[in-house]
C-alpha cells in the first residue's frame, strides 16, 4: 500500500509550522505518523502536502507549571508512560499511556497526534475527560486554551481549527484523597480500547466520595463524561454495590459502537464492567 505523491516540509519550529500551514493548500501536519501515515497508505486521506514537526524539540517536555502538568504536543506515549513526574501527577494520564498498542508504537506516537486525530477508541482522551485536562492551540491569532470537555466533538474530530496547532495538554495536578484509575479491554487484534474508563474520584475523611470525574472512550463516536453516574457516585460511600448501581448508568444516552467484534449490547455491558471497576480502583488507590 503506497500513499498518493505529497511534498514534505520540515518544520523547525511552532512559528514555522503556522507560516507553511498559512501558505501550503492542502496540507497536514505530522507528528509521530502512526495514525496520519496508515491512513495516507489506505487513500483514506491523500494531503498535498505534509509538515513535519518531529524535530521541533520545543515541543517535548513534561513539567509541572505550579499546580498543572504541562505536556508538550510531541512527547511521546513512552515518555509519558516513564516519566516519575507524570506517574506522581496525573496517574491516569501515565497508566493510559502505557496501556497504547505496543512498545514500538508507543516509543514513537505523541500525546498532540492521538488528541488531534481523535480515534473514538483512542486512550487519551478518557483520562483526559477525567482529569479535567485542557488542550493547548496556537495559530497566527495567538493561543487558547481548550477544556477536554470541548474537545471532542466526534468521530475523528475536535474543536481545532484547520490553521492551528496543538501544543501543549494540561492537566490539574492531583492533590488531597485523590485516587486514579484507567481501566481498557483492548481489541485483542489492534490494541486500541473496545472500551476504556478512567476515574479519579475524591473522598472525605469518613470515606465519602466528594468528586467523582469519569472519562469513557472506545464505547461512542468521541469520548465522553458520563454525567449520570458521577452524580450518583457523588456523596456515595463507594460499597461495591452502590458504584454498581452508578455504573449501570455508564452508557446511558450513548449510540454504542458496533463492529465485527463487539455487539453494541456488549460493548454496553463492558462500559458498565470496566466504569464500576475504574471507580473502585480509583477509590481504592486514594486510600
Ligand atoms: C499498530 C497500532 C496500534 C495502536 N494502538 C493504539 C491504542 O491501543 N490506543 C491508542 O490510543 N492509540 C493507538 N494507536 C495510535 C497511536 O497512539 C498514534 O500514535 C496516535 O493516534 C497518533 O499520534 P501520532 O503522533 O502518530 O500522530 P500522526 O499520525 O502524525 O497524526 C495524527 C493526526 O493528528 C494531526 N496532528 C499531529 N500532531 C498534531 C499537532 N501537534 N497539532 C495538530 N494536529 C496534529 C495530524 O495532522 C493527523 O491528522 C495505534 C497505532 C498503531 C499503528
Amino acid at each position: 500500500m503506497i500513499p498518493a505523491a505529497f511534498e514534505y516540509h520540515r518544520a523547525s519550529s511552532v512559528s514555522e509550522a503556522l507560516q507553511l500551514l498559512q501558505r501550503l493548500s492542502d496540507a497536514k501536519l505530522l507528528a509521530g505518523g502512526h495514525s496520519l501515515l496508515p491512513m495516507m497508505k489506505l487513500r483514506l486521506t491523500s494531503p498535498a502536502h505534509l509538515i513535519d514537526l518531529g524535530r521541533i524539540e520545543a515541543m517535548r517536555y513534561i513539567r509541572q507549571d505550579g499546580q498543572t502538568l504541562a505536556v508538550g504536543a510531541l512527547t511521546t506515549h513512552w515518555e509519558i508512560e516513564s516519566s516519575q513526574l507524570a506517574h506522581s501527577t496525573a496517574p491516569a494520564l501515565a497508566e493510559a499511556a502505557s496501556r497504547i498498542g505496543d512498545v514500538q508504537v508507543r516509543n514513537v506516537g505523541t500525546i498532540g497526534g492521538s488528541m488531534a486525530h481523535a480515534d473514538p477508541a483512542a486512550d487519551y482522551p478518557a483520562a483526559m475527560l477525567a482529569l479535567d485536562g485542557q488542550i493547548v492551540a496556537e495559530s497566527p491569532r495567538g493561543r487558547r486554551t481548550i477544556p477536554s470537555v470541548e474537545f471532542f466533538t466526534g468521530i475523528f474530530t475536535t474543536a481545532l481549527a484547520p490553521d492551528e496547532v496543538l501544543v501543549e495538554i494540561r492537566v490539574p495536578a492531583t492533590s488531597g484523597r485523590t485516587g486514579q484509575a484507567y481501566l481498557k479491554f483492548p481489541h485483542p487484534a489492534s490494541g486500541f480500547a473496545v472500551v476504556g474508563v478512567a476515574a479519579v474520584i475524591t473522598r472525605d475523611g469518613g470515606g465519602r466520595c466528594t468528586r467523582a470525574r469519569i472519562g469513557i472512550t472506545g464505547v461512542g463516536p468521541a469520548a465522553y463524561r458520563p454525567t449520570a453516574v458521577e452524580d450518583q457516585v457523588t456523596g456515595s460511600t463507594l460499597d461495591e454495590k452502590a458504584v454498581a448501581a452508578a455504573a449501570a448508568h455508564a452508557a446511558d444516552g450513548v449510540d454504542v459502537n458496533e463492529d465485527l467484534f463487539a455487539s453494541a449490547e456488549y460493548r454496553a455491558h463492558l462500559a458498565r464492567v470496566f466504569t464500576k471497576r475504574a471507580v473502585l480502583a480509583a477509590a481504592q488507590r486514594g486510600g
